[in-house]
């Protein structure tokens, strides 16, 4: 049995984190975290996570810096942001720091698995 690759998400809402686990559970097997710190702890622990689904709006570290030291310290890891804050500024500052993806929300579960499948390429 092969086993299914890790997504690790970070989002504060658990609305959020619980509709990606539902969008993506049955072909990924994802991680849940609520905080900025939480993800990179994640990060540094588990060394197979492919793919990470991060929130930038969050209340303790602001996501584009969450982004900037999970390519610091993991530049190999995807970042795809996933918010529901849609600016042209933020998605280009994501870009800019290396973010392989930007979704906004409210997504559609095509939009998530088929960014993710393309990520994990
Ligand atoms: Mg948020």
């Amino acid at each position: 049995m092969t086993s299914k690759p890790k997504i690790l998400v970070c989002d504060d809402e658990e609305g959020i984190r619980e509709s990606l686990k539902l969008i993506l559970g049955d072909f990924y097997e994802i991680i849940l975290t609520n905080e900025g710190q939480q993800c990179l702890d994640c990060l540094k622990n588990a060394k197979d996570i492919s793919v990470v689904l991060l929130d930038i709006k969050m209340p303790k570290v602001n996501g584009l810096d969450v982004l900037s030291q999970i390519k610091q310290n993991f530049p190999e890891r995807k970042v795809i942001i996933v918010t529901g804050y849609k600016s042209v500024e933020t998605a280009q500052e994501a870009t800019r720091l290396g973010a392989s993806g930007y979704i906004v929300k409210p997504f559609k579960s095509d939009e998530i698995l088929e960014t993710v499948q393309r990520n994990l390429k």
